[in-house]
């Protein structure tokens, strides 16, 4: 029988013993136990409660403790726990028929568990779209430096962070790596997109790779975990179009701008583009159950409906499109339109970039505060003329103080590899007037004092 430990340093202990952490030096002095959460707040063992400014990973968007959303993954669980999605069952028509609403066009959905998996299947639907169409040639896929895409060997293949590589190469091959646009460190400017050079590089390596060997682009509409980079006037758009010259598919990574983070149902709708593939996870059930999808344009769905043995997706996963994690994602995305949260993300988004733009400004070490909707990065640095980015000793004294004062915030990396100088924000989308009073002065104060 498991044992009931009432004792905070026997939980904490026990964790050291049994858990393998995510991206965590080894430390089990600055573990925190959570055990249990409501709105923007958890709670941890010793009672104490923090407002998670970072919604677990990106991906609490409606808050913690919304008991409709348990109630609908229990009431389908009840009626069927399980079936697999070779055939179907009607929580994932129906989430299939909501994400196309939401998506204002017509896609094909294709469920997984994780984001990681969304764009290994996105990778693979590209590859072999192309070949169906007779191209055989084309099977590299093209990504932005800074970008993080997953952990798997294909989806960290495609990221462009080279410390979460290094010791586990050799990945998958066939992909290759593009500056991102950096609107804070370089003056990337043009009149016409398509004359920017973070686009043009996109033109030229399509053409020094041979345009017939190209199938798709993948890119976050806001590259997230590289640092919140907001891309100059119309770069998506010219990429696409860059895409569209030299017959590649563009896959867009919605994995943490999906689902309202940047004031949008997709971050790609702030930008005018109609992305061929686009994959998606976390927001999609808040993170209360595990679900991703990547839709796919119907055109190019078309192309498997041949006849010939391999002309069908031979993709499958067990746990993809589970009945309750799809009755929990409609529960999950009615109430983001019943309570218009993503309204409420660009409202809260703009008050929260103003006032952190407000106070921060004469702060030595703030570079940049940028953002969109619920999704912040402020660049730290150690000299404002040179950019040099801040020392990461400083960075984590910042979030230091901050969890001392009950407010958990997240830090990204930038130009170079092993820096972590961008404070991240991506709290709930829900989150009320005196939480955002709560997190800009418990934030602007340690930055204060973390001088
Ligand atoms: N794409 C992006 C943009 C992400 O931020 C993440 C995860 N942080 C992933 C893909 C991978 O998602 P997962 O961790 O669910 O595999």
């Amino acid at each position: 029988m498991v044992q009931i430990h009432q004792n905070e340093q026997q939980w904490i202990t026990k964790d050291s013993q049994y858990i393998w952490h995510s991206m965590k030096p080894y430390n089990p002095d600055e573990t925190l136990v959570v055990t249990e959460a409501k709105g923007c707040w958890v709670t941890d063992l010793t009672g104490k409660k923090y407002l998670d400014a970072m919604a677990g990973l990106w991906c609490v968007n409606v808050g913690y403790g919304r008991e409709e959303l348990a109630e609908a993954a229990y009431e389908q669980l009840k009626k069927l726990a399980y079936f697999p999605l070779t055939q179907s069952h009607i929580p994932a028509i129906q989430l299939g028929e909501k994400l196309n609403e939401l998506l204002g066009d017509e896609y094909v959905i294709f469920f997984s568990n994780s984001g990681s998996e969304a764009n290994e299947t996105a990778f693979k639907i590209a590859r072999q779209y192309h070949q169906q169409r007779g191209e055989h040639n084309r099977y590299k896929i093209i990504s932005r430096y800074r970008a993080y895409h997953g952990n798997s060997m294909g989806a960290l293949a495609a990221t462009g962070q080279a410390q979460r590589k290094y010791k586990y190469e050799p990945l998958a091959p066939g992909f290759i790596h593009v500056p991102p646009p950096d609107s804070y460190r370089d003056n990337d400017q043009a009149e016409n997109p398509r004359d920017l050079r973070s686009v043009k590089v996109i033109d030229d390596v399509m053409t020094w790779e041979l345009s017939e060997t190209i199938a798709a682009v993948i890119m976050e509409p806001i590259i997230t975990g590289g640092g919140v980079l907001i891309p100059p006037e119309g770069y998506m758009k010219a990429v696409k179009e860059v895409c569209e010259k030299h017959g590649a598919l563009l896959i867009v990574d919605e994995v943490i701008c999906g689902f309202g983070r940047t004031g949008k149902p997709f971050g790609f709708m702030n930008y005018g583009v109609k992305p061929d593939i686009i994959t998606m996870a976390k927001g999609i059930t808040s993170a209360y159950l595990p679900l991703s999808a990547t839709a796919v344009r119907k055109e190019i769905y078309e192309a498997f409906k041949g006849t010939e043995e391999y002309d069908y997706f031979r993709h499958v996963n067990t746990f993809g499109g589970h009945p309750a994690a799809c009755a929990l994602a409609l529960k999950n995305i009615e109430i983001m339109e019943r309570e218009n949260l993503f309204a409420r993300s660009r409202e809260a988004g703009e008050r929260l970039l103003n006032e952190l733009k407000n106070k921060l400004q004469d702060h030595p070490y703030v570079g940049d505060v940028r953002g969109k909707g619920l999704l912040i990065g402020i660049e730290l640095v150690a000299d404002k003329d040179t950019k040099e980015p801040l020392d990461v000793s400083l960075v984590n004294k910042a979030i230091g103080i901050c969890k001392e004062n009950g407010l958990i915030i997240g830090k990204n990396g930038t130009t170079v590899a092993g820096y972590n100088n961008v404070l991240t924000l991506s709290p709930p989308l829900n989150i009320e007037d005196d939480d955002l009073s709560f997190l800009i002065n418990t934030l602007t104060d340690a930055l204060w004092k973390m001088k």
